[in-house]
Formats: structure tokens, sequence, C-alpha cells
């Protein structure tokens, strides 16, 4: 293997530079070209979902993928083995589409929890059937738990999710807190149009809860095309009406690859006894992609080095093929993150929306 020092060499003009004379290592971490080490791999096990969000889906759903194309649990299972043994992941999360609708999860993440080394095992979910499955999912090996909720107002869950089930994701969020599923997360993201009024409410509930709120700009991902970086609410935006409320003080924890900016509210403890935060995720206004440590497999078994990639690596074809080792999946595992671009060029002029929308790629 090629010595590669890692870390993000820095340009001129304070843009990451390419190792260009680099060899691609076949063996350790994998690697992309700015010498940035993927640790977590995001898995979409389903592209289908029981909600509509308005920035995510249509009313009417998507074509969803053919059942005979979506990776079976074994396959997931076979890829995550590859990925922690061979390739250096540490941190498996399970998304979609709506993961809870995988009637296999918790035998997915019971193999999983199994492996060895055992990678840490997070879930991002809405929420809906977790009061059922909580504790099942705990006791197979789920460590944590991020639940999507974006107000806490009935009626406007109802506009923003299309259906009325509001009590269903809280009950879903306290079930997660009972099984232990801690710290417990809520992912929200504000709609342009009213979302800012709902930002207080859903921190206020959160503190009152125990769980961690983080509030995630809105991304050029809707399946409609619906996104516009003039009426998007940035995290300034958010900071600003936060703290006409709250107290709020940088955390000044290291970040990490950690996305969210945290913040700690004064005031306000976690049922443990630590100072209160919440996270603001500044994907669009501040991006943190020369941190980024994350690959991601979709459930039609393609591999993205990107949430944002205009490309994907069909690793399915060799997954259902006899010919190909795990030591052939995982040397195309590598060649797709070599190729990982330095940033998601939102902000760049030209930027494209990928085809695949957020629900089918994983958020
Ligand atoms: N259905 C699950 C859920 O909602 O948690 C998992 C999949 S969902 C695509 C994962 C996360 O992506 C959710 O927290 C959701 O709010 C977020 N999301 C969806 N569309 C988004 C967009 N256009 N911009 C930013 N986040 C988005
Ligand atoms: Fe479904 Fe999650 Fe998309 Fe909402 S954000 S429609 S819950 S996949």
């Amino acid at each position: 293997m090629t010595a590669i020092a890692l870390g993000m060499p820095t340009g001129p003009k304070g843009r990451p530079e390419t190792m260009t004379d680099a060899v691609m290592p076949t063996s350790g971490p994998m690697i992309d070209t700015f010498g940035r080490a993927v640790r977590d791999l995001r898995v979409s096990v389903t592209d289908r979902c029981n909600l509509r969000c308005t920035y995510c889906m249509p009313a009417e759903g998507l074509d969803w993928l053919d059942k005979a194309d979506v990776l079976t649990a074994g396959e997931i299972i076979r890829l995550v083995r590859i990925a922690v043994r061979e390739l250096g992941v540490r941190a498996v999360r399970f998304t979609g589409g709506e993961p809870l609708l995988r009637k296999d999860l918790t035998e997915i993440i019971s193999a999983v929890a199994a492996l060895d080394p055992r990678p840490e095992i997070a879930l991002t979910t809405n929420g809906l059937s977790l009061a059922r499955s909580a504790e099942a999912l705990a006791d197979a090996g789920l460590d944590r738990v991020n639940i999507s909720l974006d107000t806490v107002d009935a009626a406007r869950f109802a506009a923003i999710t299309r259906r009325d089930r509001l009590p269903d994701v809280l009950a879903g969020l306290a079930a997660a807190r009972a099984a232990g599923l801690s710290p417990v997360k809520v992912n929200a993201v504000l709609d342009p149009e009213t979302g800012l009024s709902d930002a207080t409410g859903l921190l206020k509930f959160c503190l009152d809860e125990g769980y961690e709120l983080r509030i995630i700009e809105q991304m050029p991902l809707d399946a409609e095309h619906h996104w516009s970086r003039t009426t998007m609410i940035t995290a300034d935006q958010i900071l600003e009406t936060l703290r006409a409320d709250f107290d709020l003080r940088p955390d000044t924890a290291p970040r990490g690859a950690a996305p969210a900016q945290r913040w700690i509210v004064d005031g306000y403890r976690t049922p443990d006894g630590k100072p209160a935060r919440v996270g603001i995720i500044a994907s669009v206004t501040r991006p943190f992609c020369g941190d980024c440590d994350r690959t991601r497999l979709t459930a039609d078994g393609q591999l993205r080095n990107c949430l944002f990639a205009a490309s994907e690596t069909d690793i399915r074809t060799l997954l259902r093929s006899t010919e190909y080792s795990d030591q052939d999946i995982a040397l195309r595992w590598r060649q797709a993150t070599w190729s990982k671009l330095p940033g998601h060029g939102v902000n760049e002029p030209g930027f494209l929306q990928p085809s695949r929308p957020m629900s089918a790629i994983g958020g």
C-alpha cells in the first residue's frame, strides 16, 4: 500500500487540492484523493414511505423500486460486513424511505451488531411505528435513533407530511427514550413559508422532553424540484429566531465529522444532567464537505460517494454474481470512494440536482 497522509490539503484559495500523484490504497481505511477517510456508512433499506413530506416527495408518492431490485437482508448484511471488516467503517445508519417499513430490519440490525468489530448502529426514521418496535430494535443492538419531526403543531404536521399522524410520532419518540436509544435526536427541516414559526415550539418541546433538536437547512433534493435558494430558511435565520427566546452559546467541543454546529441552551439540562444542546446543520450555507466521512448505499444496491453525486457505482451486480468475492466488492467500493469530489457543489455555478430525490438516496 502506498502511504498517504490523511487530512485535507488546502490550496491557495482555501480549496482542497487533490493528491494527483497518489495511488489508491488497497488496504487500510478507505480514502478519497483528498485524504478523507470513510468511517460512516448510510444504508437505505427501502425507497418507500408512509408519509409524504412536501419538501421530500409528491402527494402521490414516487415510482417505487421493483422488489426484485431491492437488496435482501442477506445482501445488506454482507455489504455492511465488507464495509466494517475490509474498509474501516465504524458507524452504520439505516435510513430510507422509511426504514421501519422493512419487516426484516430487526434481523439486519441484529446481524450487524454481531460483527467484529461491532460498528455503532443508528437509525433515521419518521417514527410512525416506533412505539411498536423501539424495544425490539434496542434489544437487537440499535444504539441510537434520529426521529424526523418538523413541528409540534398537529395541523401543521398534517399539512407538511400530508398525514394526520403527529400522535404516532410523539409516541415513537417516547418509546425510543424508554428503550434507551439515547441521545434521542429530533431532525427538523423547516418549511420556507411558515417553518420559522415552528422552530421555537420544537426546541421548547425537545428541551422539556429531553430530546436533542437538530434543525437542518433544506437541500435541493426534493423530488419536485421546488427548492429555491432565495426562499430557503438559512442557519443564520434559525439561530436568530431561537435566540429571541433562548440563551444560546457555542458548544466548543470538537465537532469532528459531525454536520451540526451545536449550541448550549443555558438553563436547560439533559435527562442525565448534562447541559442541553441544539444543533443547526448548515448544509447549504456552510457546507462541511471537507470533514465528510460518509459513504452511501441505496436500497437497490448503488454506491454513492456523496448525497449530491451525479453518478453511482453498481455494487448489486457484483453481489448477485458468484464470480465476485468480498475482496472484489471491497475494491470496487474503494474505487467509488477514491473518485469523491471535494464538495457537493450546491453553491457552484451550473450545479445540477441529482436525479434521485432524498427519499431514494437515503438521508
Ligand atoms: N423517512 C425517514 C425520516 O424522515 O426520518 C428517513 C429518510 S428521510 C429522507 C431522512 C431525513 O432527510 C429526514 O430527517 C428528512 O427530514 C430529511 N430530508 C428529506 N428531504 C430533505 C431535503 N430536501 N433537505 C433536507 N433534508 C431533507
Ligand atoms: Fe418519508 Fe422521510 Fe421523505 Fe418524509 S422525509 S416523505 S418521512 S422519506
